[in-house]
This record gives C-alpha cells, structure tokens and sequence, in this order.
C-alpha cells in the first residue's frame, strides 16, 4: 500500500552521527565513551549538573539546566527523583537482525501480526536496499519468556521460514515503551525527553520521531527558561504542558484502542485485512473504510464497536 508521507526508513548509525555533528558544528561539547554516574543537586535540591566516569576516572560537570536522554533504562530521572520506572505490561521486548540476500519488495515496509508469530507485537521487515532489510521482531513485555520463547525465538522461527537463504549481518536487541507518556517529565533543573520520558509510540513502538520531537520541545523550552533564569519545575512545566497538547494526549486514546485490538483473534485481523484490501490504498481513510466495512462484512461493524467506543472514529 502506498501511503503519501507515512515515514522515512533512515540509516541509523549516520542519522545519530549527523546529529551528534551538527550539535557539535553548533558549539556542544561531546565527550563519548562517558557514563553519567548521578545527578548534582544544590543546597535547594535543584539539578546543578551531573557526575561521569570517563576513561576510568571520575568527573563533575556543572549545567544551569540537565536533559536526560539516556534511554528506556533511564536513570538520570530517578537520581532527580523522578519514578522513570516501566510495569512490564508497558514495553515491547524487540529483536533484530540486518539480513542480505534476500527477495524483498525494497519499496515497501512489510509487518507481520498474529498470536503464533508475534504475541502481543509484530514483525517488520524494513527495506535498507535492493536484497537487505532490517528484520525484527516486538513481543508484549509479560509474553517475553512464556513457554520458554524469547523475542530472538521467534525472530529466528521467522526467518527460517520466510529468508532461508538470508545472511545475517547485525543483530540488536533491547526494549521500547509502550504505554502511556511519563507523567511528570520535569523536576528543579532537568528535563526527560525520548525512550527515558516513556514517549515511544503505544502501538508502534517507534520512537526516533517522538524522541526528537520530545528533545525539540525540552531544549526551547530550556532556552525561555535560562533566559528568564528561572528553571524551577514550575517554569519547565511549559516543556511538559507542550508534550501532552501536542502529542502526549493522544497516548491515552491509542493505549486503548491498542487494548481493545490485542483482544483480537488472528482470524479477525485476517476479515479487517481483506476489508482493506478491497480499497483503493488513497482512499484509506475512516469513512472509506467504515462504508466498506458496512457493504461487505456488515458484522464487522459489530465487532470493531469496542475500538469505536475506545476512540478509534
Ligand atoms: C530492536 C529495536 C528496533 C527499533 N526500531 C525502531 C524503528 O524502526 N523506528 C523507530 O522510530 N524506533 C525504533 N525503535 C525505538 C527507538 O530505537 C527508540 O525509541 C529511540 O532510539 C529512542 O531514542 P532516545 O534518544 O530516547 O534513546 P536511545 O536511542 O536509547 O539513546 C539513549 C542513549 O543514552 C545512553 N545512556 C544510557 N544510560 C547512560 C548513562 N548512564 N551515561 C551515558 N549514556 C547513557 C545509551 O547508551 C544510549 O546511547 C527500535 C528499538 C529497538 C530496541
């Protein structure tokens, strides 16, 4: 299906290293290899910087403002006093190999679901050329190990089924959020963004857009701040107030229709398939689809009620 606009497939490794370039280009500081080791706090309790180990020593850096991005294990908040922490129910368990050799359609991005292949996730397979993709893997945090499987079980009873021949490049493993946003995502002199802010996509799991449009907010927001000098949780709260009003909000909507979807069987994501196949791939668009829905499976209608009441239309 060709979608106008639905998203970009990015080399990751260049796209963080074009990033970390232009921060530098524009005057940062980088220091690599480095591990934040706690927060420093002043005699009011505020965030005043941080301490790293770097090259076997320790050091301290002092910061007027403090943005944590250190990802879905974040500990930056929690040393600031912010409970950073996931119920298992709320991430994915992903994993992924880059595979060559194989016969794909490098123009589309393909995703599998279903209960035997993916519980509660899916599989994609995300094109990075002519015969190679990045083929993954998501499960639901609380499947993760039931009956023994993993997330890489299943990731490789995929690809022997489907890329036999396929040479295996890269793996990556980890996990990403998928409930609702953080809800409190600044204290006294810090700010979370990204993975660490919980602000990964409910149903995708993609996070890289929300990550930076997160990190584009808190960084302006910081910026009013240290000029009006004054970056008290109080006044950072415009940071948060942002997030939720212009993509936060709709978290708590798609969590649940994200709940009322996993209740479906894979027999019934086969007729919502078959239904949308009937489109032409333009006109998928909510009322496209509820007027199909109605003139070819008319008691589909009945049993996607429950995604209508969560909010779906
Ligand atoms: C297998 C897999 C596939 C994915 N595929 C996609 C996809 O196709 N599209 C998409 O949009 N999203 C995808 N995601 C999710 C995406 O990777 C994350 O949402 C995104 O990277 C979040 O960005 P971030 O900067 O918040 O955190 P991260 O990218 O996790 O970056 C956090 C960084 O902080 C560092 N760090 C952590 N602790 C410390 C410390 N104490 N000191 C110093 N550094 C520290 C980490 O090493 C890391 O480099 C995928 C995730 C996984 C696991």
């Amino acid at each position: 299906m060709d979608v106008a606009d639905a998203g970009y497939v990015l080399e990751r490794k260049v796209f963080d290293r074009t990033l970390t370039e232009m921060a530098g280009n524009e005057g940062a500081d980088i220091i690599v290899k480095a591990r934040a080791t706690n927060v420093t706090k002043d005699n009011k309790g505020s965030v005043n910087g941080i301490t790293f180990r770097y090259a076997g020593r320790d050091y301290t850096s002092k910061a007027k403002v403090v943005i944590a991005a250190d990802g879905i294990e974040s500990k930056v908040g929690r040393w600031a006093g912010i409970d950073t922490t996931h119920d298992l129910r709320d991430i994915d368990v992903c994993a992924q190999y880059l595979i060559s050799k194989i016969d794909i359609e490098p123009e589309y991005c393909d995703f599998y679901v279903g209960r035997e292949i993916a519980p509660r996730g899916y599989i994609w397979v995300f094109p990075k050329g002519p015969d190679i993709a990045n083929v993954g893997v998501g499960i639901g945090g609380t499947v993760s190990g039931k009956g023994g499987k993993l997330a890489i079980d299943y990731l490789n009873e995929f690809v022997k089924r489907k890329f036999p021949e396929g040479k295996i490049l890269g793996q990556v493993v980890g996990a990403v959020p998928v409930g609702d946003s953080l809800p409190q995502l600044v204290a006294d002199g810090i700010l979370i963004i990204g993975d660490a802010a919980h602000h990964s996509d409910p149903i995708s799991g993609g996070g890289i857009a929300n990550a930076m449009y997160s990190g584009m907010f808190a960084a302006e927001t910081a910026v009013d701040c240290l000029n009006k000098g004054d970056v008290s949780a109080q006044a950072l709260k415009v940071y948060e107030e942002r997030w939720d009003k212009e993509v936060g909000k709709h978290f708590k909507r798609v969590c649940r229709i994200r709940d009322e979807a996993l209740k479906f069987s894979d027999e019934m994501f086969d007729r919502c398939a078959a239904v949308l196949n009937r489109m032409p791939p333009e006109k998928v668009n909510m009322p496209t689809i509820f007027k199909t829905v109605l003139k070819h499976q008319p008691r589909l209608l009945l049993e996607l009620r429950h995604l209508i009441l969560a909010g779906w239309v």
